[in-house]
């Protein structure tokens, strides 16, 4: 039977003619219908997928030059274009909506040879903590059905969870790819803000976006990063730095192989006091972090603990800020341009606009969109909107003096296990604040990745989570590979 472990060794079965990329399709269009109660999927592009298989096992008899993703099947979170195929971002304000062009991201996986297998379940709009908030149904966490898998990029990060697919790219603006990779015990990475071009993702919060990975691998994460990362024209706040060959820089890491300090090898290592003393951590959570910390200055590094009083300011000023944006964002779904229109009888335009989108969206993206609009309004801008934004700027500051002195700021990654579907939806404030350990890396534009190190007695994974300075990819990429090699 077709077996995945990391791309390196799929590569290697293919070469040695061990499976084709045809048997590797057929076996994952197999564990998406046996396991299609998880609804990690709105659609599966199956006959494209098998198409796009046989024309790469062609090319690959023929000796031609394979590309760096040849065959590795990705599944995208349906808020990525891609051309010629629907595009909902789990809302039905664009239910048949076609995308008209490809994500620039999407094309470069494209272009080295992955095969695109279908469109993930989300939150809409991206909007929330558990893919409850789908107009298409929760996703469902295939440790605990009963769970959620988190959000918004759950459908993505349970395709990587339950063998539905290699790899899956899904969008984090407050952690929606860390957070589900913590709930389902896989890889989750946020790279630095403007690595990623975001031209084709539907914007939520545009200052805070950037394109993630799931993957079971820190490998297959660096190897994707590479192949998306970089400088394009359609997007002006994509970084112009050249992209390192992520892959490259942290290959052959095996166990203690580098000298701690050494070689792209962190060694300083800082953590918020206040994050392990917030009263919504997990006492097992918090007690297996703490003995984590414990056994890494045992093996070398220098862990030290740091104020930040500014903790309890950050879930604030991210819904201030990203509901501002969203608000501004959002406007564009009008029912005139594209996607969902009312059928009721109208009186004007304006009447028109209310019909459609009140119709059209969800109750959170409305709430959203309603803060956000409050918060831009001429009388409250100035106490909301550009006080969250000096917030933002004193954090941006405290991060580079955190990072003019150490390498990494590690923390949970979300402050509890996986809960249960229904249990947390009766109160926006309760949902919000699981996002305490994740929107900081999107305010201050770090990288950021939830590494799944540990196991609760509950049963379900938890991950530590891990930021470097901007653009230190490599260095967080390889502590990261060296914390999962530990861990086996
Ligand atoms: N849970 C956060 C929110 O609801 C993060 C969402 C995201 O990163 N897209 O805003």
């Amino acid at each position: 039977m077709f077996r995945f472990t990391s791309i390196k060794d799929y590569h290697a079965a293919l070469v040695a003619d061990h499976t084709t990329c045809t048997q590797a399709v057929k076996y994952y269009l197999d564990q998406i219908a046996t396991q299609e109660n998880l609804n990690a999927y709105l659609e599966v592009f199956a006959e494209e997928a098998l198409d796009q298989a046989a024309i790469l096992d062609a090319a690959a008899k023929q000796g031609k030059r394979l590309g760096k993703l040849h065959g590795v099947i990705i599944g995208i979170k349906d808020v990525l274009s891609y051309k010629g195929h629907k595009l909902s971002a789990a809302s039905k304000i664009l239910e048949n909506y076609t995308a008209i062009y490809t994500a620039t991201a999407i094309q470069k996986l494209i272009d080295e040879g992955a095969i695109i297998i279908g469109r993930h379940n989300c939150d809409e709009f991206a909007m929330g903590s558990s893919n409850e908030n789908s107009a298409y149904g929760p996703v469902k966490n295939a440790f605990d059905i009963s769970k959620v898998p988190g959000g918004s990029s759950g459908g993505s990060a349970v395709s990587v969870q339950a063998n539905l697919s290699m790899i899956s790219i899904g969008s984090d603006t407050g952690g929606s790819v860390r957070q589900p990779a913590d709930f389902c015990g896989v890889v989750g990475l946020k790279p630095s803000y403007g690595r990623i071009s975001r031209y084709g993702l539907i914007a939520y919060a545009s200052s805070f976006d950037q394109i993630g990975i799931f993957s079971k691998t820190i490998d297959d994460a660096a190897l994707v990063l590479e192949v998306m990362a970089g400088e394009d024209n359609f997007d002006s706040t994509v970084s112009t730095k050249a992209v390192p060959a992520y892959s490259k820089e942290i290959e052959g890491e095996e166990i203690g192989s580098k000298e701690i300090g050494k070689e792209n090898n962190p060694k300083r290592i800082a953590y918020f006091k206040e994050t392990l003393f917030h009263p919504g951590l997990d006492a097992e959570i918090k007690t297996k972090i703490e003995s984590y910390l414990k056994d890494l200055t045992a093996k070398g590094y220098i862990v030290e603990a740091i104020d930040f009083s500014l903790l309890s300011y950050l879930v604030p000023t991210y819904y201030v800020l990203t509901t501002a944006e969203a608000s501004s964002n959002l406007s564009r779904f009008d029912g005139i341009k594209f996607g969902h229109r009312t059928k009721e009888s109208i009186a004007d335009l304006n009447d028109l606009y209310k019909k459609t989108r009140t119709e059209g969206f969800g109750e959170e993206v409305q709430r959203r969109i309603l803060l956000g609009s409050f918060v831009l309004s001429a009388g409250y801008f100035d106490a909301y909107f550009t006080k969250a934004q000096q917030v933002r700027q004193k954090l941006v500051d405290l991060t580079n003096t955190v990072f003019s002195k150490y390498d990494l700021i590690v923390s949970p990654t979300v402050p509890t296990t996986a809960f249960g579907l229904g249990e947390n939806n009766h109160s926006a404030t309760e949902m919000f604040l699981a996002d305490i350990y994740t929107v900081y890396a999107n305010l201050v534009g770090i990288p950021a990745i939830s590494i799944p190190l540990f196991t609760h007695s509950n049963g379900m994974p938890f991950g530590l989570q891990v930021m470097s300075a901007s653009f230190n990819e490599v260095g967080l990429l390889s502590f990261s590979k060296e914390q999962m090699n530990n861990k086996v």
